[in-house]
């Protein structure tokens, strides 16, 4: 059965509606997604409308989730949260400080931009994102590219805005512990996103010490050897294994791919079975 835990919508950088994802999943005859956009959950109203009500199987179910920024090692990593409440005050907190914060850091970004000669406004990388949406670097990377600054999204990162180029700033406002205790103390599930390139590997006990409950194992990123690689490690530290395509609209140079990663049923009866018990 179909399965993808990792999609984004326009409330963060993904290009589809809501209501355009979860048609694609039912066109896709999917049973089970999770709608995970960047430090906003705003986009699952929609979504459960478009989906319509649960009247049992055949059924495609929304898992509430959230993709957040955290620190730990110096360096941004990306916690999933799953099967959280949603109207957790802590959470909800949260997610208004992170949405101030990705405005504040895009902005300084522009900054770093204009002080070497590039010309792009606040008012250019707002329209692109839209009102309401988790702003992202996606987005100021779209207002580059537009502007003929640069001649592709990728080209964007590395010069400029990439983790490593010289206009990038940090945004993270917790670290991995933090991220974990939240989403856990909401009844959900936290989980290490594709970790591949991202995370040293000797970095996951620490992380699994740190709260994190599982490892996004299939990726779009992630080949089989990857997978086999990071399948192992969950098996030793006895984390979930979870997965998604991680699909983006048209906004990754792949296109749209949502549902084109396999995960297996088991990931998900697991992950239930976490979430029931916590
Ligand atoms: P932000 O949340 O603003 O830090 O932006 C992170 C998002 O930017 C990621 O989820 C990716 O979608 C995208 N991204 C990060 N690095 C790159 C890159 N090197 N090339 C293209 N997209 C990237
Ligand atoms: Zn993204
Ligand atoms: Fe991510
Ligand atoms: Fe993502």
């Amino acid at each position: 059965m179909p399965i993808d835990l990792h999609l984004h919508t326009r409330h963060s950088d993904g290009t589809f509606a809501p209501e355009e994802v979860i048609r694609r999943a039912k066109s896709l005859k999917m049973t089970t997604i999770s709608i995970t956009d960047h430090d906003t959950v705003s986009a699952l109203p929609a979504a459960r409308r478009a989906a319509g009500p649960s009247t049992g199987s055949g059924d495609l179910e929304i898992l509430t989730g959230i993709e957040m920024t955290a620190v730990s090692h110096d360096r941004e990593l990306h916690v999933l949260g799953y099967g959280f409440r949603e109207e957790d005050p802590a959470m909800q907190d949260y997610i208004r400080q992170a949405q101030e914060r990705r405005h504040g850091r895009i902005h300084l970004m522009i900054d770093q931009l204009n002080a070497r000669g590039i010309e792009v406004t606040r008012a250019e990388v707002e329209k692109i994102a839209g009102e309401g949406t988790s702003i992202g670097r996606p987005h100021l990377a779209e207002a580059l590219l537009k502007k003929g600054v640069v001649n592709s999204l990728n080209e964007a990162f590395d010069r400029y805005i990439g983790d490593h180029a010289p206009c990038f700033v940090k945004q993270a406002i917790l670290t991995t512990a933090d991220a974990a205790r939240l989403i856990r103390q909401a009844g959900g599930v936290a989980v290490l996103a594709h970790p591949y390139r991202m995370v040293e590997d000797d970095w996951i006990p620490s992380l699994a010490a740190d709260g994190i409950q599982g490892i996004e194992v299939y990726h779009s990123d992630h080949n089989p050897a990857t997978i086999r690689h990071y399948l192992k490690i969950t098996q030793e530290l006895n984390l979930l294994a979870t997965g998604g395509s991680d699909c983006h609209g048209f906004r990754k140079a792949k296109g749209p791919l949502i549902g084109t990663v396999k995960v297996p049923d088991s990931c998900l009866e697991e992950l239930k079975q976490t979430l029931k018990g916590s």
